[in-house]
C-alpha cells in the first residue's frame, strides 16, 4: 500500500538531497569541529557553510544563528534568556494557541513567580491585537507569539507586532517553526529579537533546530557547557544534521514559490473537494491568512481518532485536533481557544501538504474520505438524532 503523507506539520520526509549531503558526515568525516587537526577543521568549515545557508533563508547574519537540537530547545533557550536578562521584570505575554513547547514553559513560569497574560484568538484563530497591546506594562519582560499556528495554519501579524514593540525594552520572540519554508521570513525586515525554527519541519532530519538571536540582544545560554556556538550553546554539534539543515534551507528557498502556487492550489483543491462532498463540515482558521499547505476541517458528530484510523487503513496520514487525555478524547487547546463547537472540535482533521504531494493523492483523499465520514455518522447516536446543525 502506498503511503499518502499529509501530516507535514507534524514532521517531514528527509529530502533525498539532504540525506546525500548528510551521509559523508556520518561515514567518513567524523572529526570533531573543535579539534585542532585539519580532519576536524574540515567539519568546522562545513558547519560554517550550513550556518550561512540557514541565515540566507531567513535573511539573518550567520553570527545570529545558534544551532540547537530542536524547536523546543530553541523556544526554551529564547524564553529563558529573555527572562534572565531582565530579572526585575515579572510579566510575560503569549497567546492561548502556542505549541506546548512555549505554552507549557509559560505555565511553569506562571507557577514560579511570573504573571502571564494569555492573548485570546477569535473564532477564525486570529489574534486579538488590541488585547495584546493593552496588556503591555512597564513590568513586561517578554512577548512570545508564534509566527504561524501548527493546527489551524493561521499566520499572525509578526511584522505589526515587531513594529509596535520596538524601543519598548521588551524582548520579542517568535516561534516560527511552522512558518519557515512555507512563507517568506525576513528577520532583518521584521526586526524581531529572537526566533525559533526546527529542521524536521523543512525536510531536514530530526535532532536539529535553530535559534536566531538578533545582534545586540542580551543573551545567556540554556545549555551551559563547552564553547561551541560561540559559548551560546554547549555540546558537540550534531554535524550531519546541521549540514543536512543547510541543504534543506537551500531547498526551502527554492520551493517557496511552489508553496505559494502549486501546494496552495492542491490544498485548496483538497479543502473545496472535502467541504463540497461532506455535509456539516466546518473550516477552522481564517481562510485568507493561513499557511499555504495547511487545512483544518471539522466533521461534525464523528470522532477524529476514528477518522484517522479509517484513513490509516487506506494509507492516508493526517492528524486530529483531539488527543486522548485520561481515557477521554479532548479537543486541543487551540480549537478550544477558537471556540470551535464541541460537536465539531472532536472531529477535526488537519491535513498538511508538502512539495512531495501530488494532485492524484489529493483526489484520492477527496474520493475516499466522504464515505468514511458517512459510515462513521451512521454509527453516531447524535447524528442519528438529527442534531446536525453547524453554526
Ligand atoms: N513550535 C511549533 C509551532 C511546532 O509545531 C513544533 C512541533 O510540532 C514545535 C515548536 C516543536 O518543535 P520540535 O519538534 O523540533 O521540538
Amino acid at each position: 500500500m502506498d503511503i499518502i503523507y499529509m501530516d507535514n506539520n507534524a514532521t517531514t520526509r528527509v529530502a533525498p538531497e539532504v540525506l546525500d549531503a548528510m551521509l559523508p558526515y556520518l561515514k567518513d568525516f567524523y572529526g570533531n569541529a573543535s579539534s585542532m587537526h585539519s580532519f576536524g577543521g574540515l567539519v568546522g568549515r562545513e558547519i560554517a557553510a550550513a550556518r550561512e545557508k540557514i541565515a540566507a533563508l531567513i535573511n539573518a547574519d550567520p553570527d545570529e544563528i545558534i544551532f540547537t537540537s530542536c524547536g523546543t530547545e530553541s523556544d526554551s533557550t529564547a524564553i529563558n534568556a529573555a527572562i534572565r536578562s531582565n530579572p526585575r521584570k515579572k510579566h510575560i505575554l503569549t497567546t492561548r494557541v502556542e505549541h506546548p513547547a512555549v505554552k507549557n514553559l509559560y505555565e511553569y513560569l506562571a507557577q514560579n513567580g511570573y504573571r502571564v497574560t494569555w492573548v485570546p484568538v477569535d473564532k477564525e484563530g486570529t489574534l486579538d491585537l488590541n488585547y495584546l497591546f493593552s496588556h503591555l506594562t512597564e513590568d513586561t519582560a517578554l512577548v512570545s507569539v508564534m509566527w504561524a499556528n501548527n493546527e489551524s495554519g493561521v499566520v499572525f501579524p509578526i511584522d505589526e507586532l515587531a513594529e509596535k514593540l520596538r524601543g519598548k525594552g521588551i524582548v520579542f520572540h517568535s516561534d516560527a517553526v511552522q512558518a519557515v519554508g512555507k512563507v517568506p521570513v525576513d528577520v532583518k525586515r521584521i526586526g524581531l529579537d529572537m526566533m525559533s525554527l526546527s529542521g524536521h519541519k523543512i525536510h531536514a532530519s530530526k535532532g536539529v533546530g535553530v535559534l536566531y538571536v538578533k545582534k545586540g540582544t542580551k543573551f545567556s545560554p540554556f545549555m551551559i557547557g563547552g564553547h561551541q556556538e560561540k559559548n551560546r550553546r554547549g555540546g558537540t554539534e550534531n554535524v550531519a544534521s546541521i549540514i543536512g539543515l543547510g541543504q534543506a534551507s537551500e531547498l526551502a528557498m527554492d520551493h517557496l514559490e511552489e508553496m505559494d502556487t502549486r501546494i496552495r492550489a492542491m490544498r485548496d483543491r483538497l479543502e473545496i473537494g472535502l467541504m463540497q462532498n461532506i455535509p456539516n463540515a466546518l473550516l477552522n482558521g481564517k481562510k485568507d491568512s493561513r499557511l499555504p499547505n495547511t487545512t483544518n476541517i471539522s466533521f461534525e458528530y464523528v470522532e477524529g481518532e476514528a477518522i484517522l484510523l479509517m484513513m490509516d487503513q487506506l494509507g492516508i496520514c493526517a492528524s486530529s485536533g483531539s488527543a486522548c487525555t485520561s481515557g477521554s478524547l479532548e479537543p486541543s487547546h487551540v480549537l478550544r481557544a477558537m471556540g470551535v463547537p464541541f460537536t465539531a472540535a472532536h472531529g477535526s482533521i488537519r491535513f498538511s501538504l508538502s512539495t512531495y504531494n501530488t494532485e492524484k493523492e489529493v483526489d484520492f483523499v477527496v474520493e475516499n474520505l466522504p464515505p468514511i465520514i458517512e459510515r462513521l455518522r451512521t454509527m453516531s447516536p447524535f447524528w442519528k438524532a438529527g442534531a446536525c446543525s453547524l453554526q
